[in-house]
This record gives C-alpha cells, sequence and structure tokens, in this order.
C-alpha cells in the first residue's frame, strides 16, 4: 500500500481550516478532478478519490479528532470502503451529492445515498438518460437554466422502489444469507482455491421478493413523465455531452439513480458565425464612408457596439472586439468579436451620380497608389486584424 498523504496536505488547508473552508477548498479540487472533466484520466481519478477521502474525515467531527491525535492509523478501516483504498465512484457521489450540486446542475435526485450498501451485494445502477438541448449563442454566452420535460424511470410509489407487495415485503436470501454472493471452493494443483460468484437465487441482491408490486412488477421503478431542471454552464458548443450525475433512470429496486447525458446542439445564428470562443460578424460601409471614415454600429451577443472606421480604410479589414465573445467553458477567459467591414459598391447608378464618379475618375488622387507596405501581401494581411 502507498503511503498516504498528510489530508491538509491534500486539500491545501490548514488545521485550522473551518468547515466552510474545508468545503471550499474539496469543492474545486473535486471540480478540477472531476471524471467528466477527465475522462479515462487514471491519476485525476486517483486525485478525486484522494481528496473525497480527506474531506470525508476532516468534515466529520469524530474522524477528525481521531486523525488528528492518531494520524492515518486513527481512521483508516473506519471510512466507507475501508479507508478510501476501495472507494468506488458511486459512493462518492451520493456521500457528497450537494458538493457537485453547483455544477452538475440538479446534484442528486437524492434518498438512495443513505440505502447504498456498502457490503458484497449487488445495487442496480440505473441506466443514463440521453436528451439534446439547442442552445443559441446567448444561451451559451451565459449559461443557460433549462426544464425539460423527460421520460424516465423512477421509484414506484406504491412500493417506494422495493419491489415488493404491500403487506408481503421481501425475505433476506437463504442461499446467500442476504451477502449476494456465495463462496465455492475449487481443488486446484495448487490447493483448495476459494472463488466468489454471485449467489444465483437472487442475483446478488441478497433479498427475494415473494409477492411482485402489481404497479411495477416487481421491479421497483416505473417509468413517468417527468420536468427536471439543469444548469448548463456557459461557453459550452456544438456536440459537447455534459453529464449530470443521478439525475438519469432510477435504478431498480431502490438502486442507485443513472446519469443524465445532455447532447448540445447550437442553433445558427442570424448575425454570427462561432470559431472557438470568437464570434465573427460581417457588415458593409459605403464607398464615401471608406474613403472619409465613419463611426458604425454592430451587434454583439446580447446587445451593440460601436466603433470608429479610419479614413482610407480598405475594404476586407477586420476589426476586434476584445472580450466580446463567448467565455471559455473550462474558465480561462474570454473569446473576441471579429468583425469583418467591406465596402459595398453599388451595382446600378443614376446619371448624375455617373457624372461625379467620371470627375473622380480623371483625379489623379484616385489612381492606385500603394506604399511599400500596402504592396507587400504579408504586410497586408496582418493589417487585416486590428
Ligand atoms: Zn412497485
Ligand atoms: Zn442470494
Amino acid at each position: 500500500m502507498a503511503t498516504k498523504r498528510d489530508y491538509y496536505e491534500v486539500l491545501g488547508v490548514s488545521k485550522s481550516a473551518t468547515e466552510e473552508e474545508l468545503k471550499k477548498s474539496y469543492r474545486k479540487l473535486a471540480l478540477k478532478y472531476h471524471p467528466d472533466r477527465n475522462p479515462d484520466d487514471k491519476e485525476s481519478e486517483e486525485k478525486f478519490k484522494e481528496a473525497a477521502e480527506a474531506y470525508e474525515v476532516l468534515s466529520n467531527k469524530d474522524k477528525k479528532q481521531k486523525y488528528d491525535q492518531f494520524g492515518h492509523a486513527g481512521v483508516d478501516g473506519q471510512g466507507f470502503g475501508g479507508g478510501g483504498q476501495n472507494m468506488n465512484m458511486d459512493d462518492i457521489f451520493s456521500m457528497f451529492g450537494d458538493i457537485f450540486g453547483g455544477f452538475g446542475g440538479g446534484g442528486f435526485s437524492g434518498g438512495f445515498g443513505g440505502q447504498r450498501s456498502r457490503g458484497g451485494r449487488r445495487v442496480n445502477k440505473g441506466s443514463s438518460l440521453r436528451i439534446k438541448v439547442k442552445l443559441s449563442l446567448e444561451d451559451i454566452e451565459k449559461g443557460v437554466e433549462k426544464k425539460i420535460k423527460v421520460n424516465k424511470y423512477v421509484t414506484c410509489k406504491t412500493c417506494h422502489g422495493s419491489g415488493a407487495k404491500e403487506g408481503s415485503d421481501s425475505t433476506t436470501c437463504t442461499q446467500c444469507s442476504g451477502s449476494g454472493y456465495i463462496t465455492q471452493v475449487q481443488r486446484t494443483i495448487l490447493g483448495n482455491m476459494q472463488t466468489q460468484a454471485v449467489c444465483p437465487t437472487c442475483g446478488g441482491e441478497g433479498k427475494i421478493i415473494k409477492e411482485k408490486c402489481t404497479s411495477c412488477h416487481g421491479d421497483g421503478i416505473v417509468k413517468q413523465e417527468e420536468v427536471i431542471t439543469i444548469n448548463i454552464p456557459a461557453g459550452v458548443a456544438d456536440g459537447m455531452q455534459i453529464s449530470f450525475s443521478g439525475l438519469g433512470n432510477a435504478g431498480a429496486r431502490n438502486g442507485v439513480n443513472g446519469d443524465l447525458i445532455v447532447s448540445v446542439e447550437e442553433l445558427p445564428h442570424e448575425d454570427f458565425e462561432r470559431d472557438g470562443n470568437n464570434v465573427c460578424h460581417q457588415t458593409y460601409i459605403t464607398v464615401s464612408d471608406a474613403i472619409l471614415g465613419t463611426t458604425i454600429e454592430v451587434p454583439t451577443l446580447g446587445g451593440k457596439a460601436k466603433f470608429k472606421i479610419e479614413q482610407g480604410m480598405t475594404s476586407g479589414k477586420v476589426y476586434r472586439l476584445r472580450g466580446k465573445g463567448l467565455p471559455d467553458v473550462n474558465g480561462y477567459g474570454r473569446g473576441d468579436i471579429l468583425v469583418r467591414v467591406d465596402v459595398w459598391i453599388p451595382k446600378s447608378y443614376s446619371k448624375e451620380e455617373k457624372k461625379m464618379l467620371e470627375t473622380l475618375q480623371k483625379s489623379k488622387n484616385f489612381e492606385p497608389n500603394p506604399s511599400a507596405k500596402e504592396k507587400s501581401f504579408f504586410e497586408k494581411m496582418k493589417n487585416m486584424f486590428n
């Protein structure tokens, strides 16, 4: 067994840290190493578990006192799963559901945390519920709360999830004495080997239902329409999947809730096209405005912005409105709005206009006379970005 780090060190707090400070620090670490943000990352998972274990001990008065006095020896083997070594993710999520509430949106449906079996018994995990949400760029810019009607499995109200008919109740399985496992002894060339197998009588649940509940046919869950509220964080993008632990289908016979997996679908916007955290906009100005200079107004996400066009603007110039784009989903600043300004050339003109243009045509000043800088294609490209 590897040497354990000091719990205060893990959470980065002092021994005199308040309950609030502990919670804050743990929440920060939990979000950072959250499996949803670090899929298939073993190291993050270990860090996530390590933080959960430290918090589990330090947030409990008794355990904290023992730990302060005796160190790891004082609390090992007392925590869930024997001090964290065998702690599983579902345990962490069900124990500290409220911590994740702010991030996950709805957090947990509650109710199952205390009933979760800590022994070897099988707990039915509900299946994942997958839905799509359509979001405008404005929704994405701010983050949004969505109420969504879903058809999902919920705990049966008639039997409160047990699956047993009222009054009949379930009995402890006699083959496995309620453990859900049976031990088999096999003779091998190395001697007798003990193996554990799922109890065939109860299917690992440790209980047997005598008479099934008529509402749910013994499953303990029924399908029902429900409105769930989820918080979509700002900065998400098309195709992204956000997982909400515990908001999916209820597990059979008081099992653990599955997850809700939300796929983001970004709606097209009439003014903008997205490019990462930047949004791009295109607009036209008149020939005379390009020559004389002007101030133009462009839409932003949820507002408007004005900026100056300098005298003698080259068509196709791109202006950058810093920080007016989308926030980064991981909190790394904001993107910009890029506005490409083109000069509008009219397709037809009046007799009078023709006369004026012919005067300009003769003017020496209107003949192309680019500077060395303007002649350089590379410089021109650079100048496109203000
Ligand atoms: Zn039922
Ligand atoms: Zn059994």
